[in-house]
């Protein structure tokens, strides 16, 4: 049995944001329909200043059917290396006779299947005619969102900030020969303010977002923190915005965004509305006004990559010039 070897080119090749938004749509419902298995994720902390993680993501999906493992290693201090923050591989099974049929970068399905994520919840949640973003960073989820926020609403003027005001900077020539304005700004609050749309996809540990500077009627996209110890936006902005999640089991372990303000005393966990899933299936409200604040709190599932992985797979099996190992 051979083996289907993807690396970070084919999967972005096989993996159009689209069709990656639709299918993280189809994943949302499965697992609110009890159709996926996905246990929480152990992760291994490497001692030391450096930090650095890896975290192994399996998962069955019924629909469509997979079996599959995400082993990633995040090392947030890769910046200005060779080496992306985020590493690894999928591994995906026949879920039949458990044959490991395909490999394929962990990284390329990571940054589409996660601004494809952050896709679905705008489009359920923010107001049809939002144009104005704001991006808080400017990695590879801040070009992956851009594509996945352009895919589900009208933006026409993007805000951007990072850490590093070179890289947003940068961030913004990218854009100079497209239809977009995008500026690069000095503080993350010359972004925000006044924008329709915020994406957080920094690896800040504490706030670089402030409640008090948000629009009424914005959507917020907070995904750059996945432990509980880390957050991006502060408890007051939590507290201003009706709050939806990937899936709470998830988010109460890992996302400190909620975890933090709920140790604190400032937050009941019944302050998540809903499981996107759920609004998906009608079993819940999205947006109730148009002056809401909506906020979607991402710390990303195995379904996710699966559904991912799956596109990935099925259109690498019948192209040829995939390599293929023989692992027996
Ligand atoms: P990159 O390394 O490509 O980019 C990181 C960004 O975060 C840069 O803009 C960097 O700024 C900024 N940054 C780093 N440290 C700090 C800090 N202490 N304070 C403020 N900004 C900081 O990473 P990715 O784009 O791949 O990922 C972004 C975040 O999203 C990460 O935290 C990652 O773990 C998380 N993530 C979440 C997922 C989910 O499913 N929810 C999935 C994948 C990633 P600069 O370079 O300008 O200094």
């Amino acid at each position: 049995m051979n083996t289907i070897v993807v690396n970070g080119t084919r999967v972005r090749e096989f993996l159009p944001m689209r069709e990656c938004i639709d299918a993280m749509e189809r994943a949302f419902r499965a697992l609110t329909r009890g159709r996926a298995v996905v246990p929480l994720r152990p992760v291994v902390r490497i001692p030391g200043d450096a930090g650095g993680a890896l975290a192994a993501m399996p998962a069955y999906l019924d629909d469509p059917r997979s079996l599959g493992v995400k082993a990633i290693s995040v090392f947030a201090g890769n910046e200005g290396t060779v080496h992306d923050s985020h590493q690894g591989a999928v591994l995906f099974f026949d879920p039949d006779h458990g044959a490991l049929v395909a490999i394929m970068d962990a990284g390329a399905v990571t940054a589409v299947r996660t601004a494809a994520a952050s896709a679905v919840a705008t489009r359920l949640l923010a107001r049809p005619g939002a144009e104005d973003l704001a991006m808080l960073g400017a990695g590879v989820q801040a070009h992956s969102h851009l594509e996945a926020m352009r895919a589900v609403r009208p933006v026409r003027r993007v805000r951007v900030w990072s850490r590093t005001a070179a890289r947003a900077a940068a961030f913004a020539r990218r854009y100079d020969a497209s239809d977009l304005t995008v500026t690069a700004v000095a503080t993350p609050r010359e972004a925000v303010e006044q924008a329709d749309l915020v994406c957080t996809v920094t690896s800040a540990r504490e706030p670089v977002l402030m409640g008090d500077w948000l629009t009424p009627g914005a959507h917020l996209n907070v995904v750059g923190a996945s432990v509980a110890t880390a957050r991006e936006v502060d408890t007051a902005a939590v507290l201003r915005s009706a709050c939806f999640v990937d899936r709470r089991e998830s988010a109460l372990r890992e996302a400190g965004d909620l975890v933090i303000p709920i140790r604190e005393g400032a937050l009941h966990e019944s302050h998540i509305r809903a499981e996107l899933g759920e609004i998906l299936e009608g079993a819940s409200d999205g947006r109730r006004t148009p002056e809401e604040i909506t906020l979607f709190k991402s710390v990303g599932l195995a379904v996710e990559d699966l559904a991912a992985a799956d596109i990935v797979y099925r259109r690498a099996r019948d192209d040829r010039s995939v390599p293929r190992i023989d692992l027996c």
